[in-house]
Parts: structure tokens; sequence; C-alpha cells
């Protein structure tokens, strides 16, 4: 019988070759030497990697992967606050838009309105008085849509530095 080949002698040392073949193996091994020999520094290799443990995971594994959770979690949280920034955003471009569109109404009403000045001499300058509130009251629905706004996003700002 030829000697035995490494995955043969593996096999014996770590249990895997069996049957009528593993049992030759084993007979060669106790007759040859050299066979012998390479079978016990395999056997030595096998009960060595079998000692081995999985290394343990880092102290401070949870924290680093709790950490990754909560920077995923703050920049979905940003997200959900862009979105919910958007709504006033819109909402005064909408605002805007309209106010324009009313705007270029009421210049329209005053110029019909100051065409018939000659009969209702009044009605101009009160039209013309109405432009100024209007310009403070869209004023004002800007400063509260910018402060929603700011509210919206100030607590983001603040995960953001704490992180
Ligand atoms: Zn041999």
């Amino acid at each position: 019988m030829n000697h035995l080949t490494d995955t043969q002698l593996q096999g014996l040392a770590d249990g895997t070759l069996r049957g009528p073949e593993g049992l030759a193996a084993r007979e060669h091994c106790d007759s040859c030497g050299e066979c012998g020999a390479e079978l016990s520094l395999y056997s030595a290799l096998a009960g060595k990697l079998s000692a081995l443990r999985d290394p343990d995971p880092p102290a401070d594994f949870t924290a680093t992967v709790l950490a990754a959770v909560q920077v995923r979690e703050a920049q979905l949280a940003t997200r959900r606050h862009t979105l919910l920034a958007a709504l006033p955003a819109c909402a005064l471009a909408l605002v805007a838009i309209v106010g324009w569109g009313l705007s270029a109404q009421v210049d329209k009403l005053i110029d019909s309105f100051t065409a018939l000045r000659t009969v209702v001499g009044v009605a101009g300058p009160v039209f013309a008085a109405m432009r100024l509130p209007l310009g403070v009251g869209a004023f004002f629905f800007l400063a509260l849509v910018l402060t929603a706004l700011s509210r919206t996003l100030r607590p983001v700002h603040a995960r953001a530095a704490e992180s």
C-alpha cells in the first residue's frame, strides 16, 4: 500500500475519515513509521485547532452598534423633519401666489375704481388704503411661518450637536 495522502491523514486526525477506508488508513499508520509520525503531527494540530475559541467581541461592541443605530435614527428623524418643514414652505409658496394674484386683482379694482372716481370720488383712496393692511398681513404671516419653520428644525440641530 502507498503512503497516505495529506487529506487522508487529516481525515484520520480530525475523525472525518471513517469506515473501511479509515480502518485501512489507521492500520497503515500503525505499521508505517513515516505516516504514523505525520498522523501524530496532524492529531496534535487538530487538537490545538479545536481548543481555539472564537475571539471575544470588543468591549465597546454594543456601544458602537447602538451609536451607529442612533446616528441612523437621527438621519431618519432629520428626513421626517425636513418633510414637515416642507409643508409650511409649500403653504407659504401657495399664499405668496394667491397673495400676488389677489394684489393684482386689487390693482385692477383700483384701476377700475380710479376710472369711476369721477362718479364715486371716495372709493379710489379706500382701495388704495387697503393695500397697506394687505401687505402688513402678508408680512406677519411670513414671520409666523418662518417661526414655525425654525421651531420644527431646532430639535434636529440640537440632536446633531449632541452626537
Ligand atoms: Zn506510509
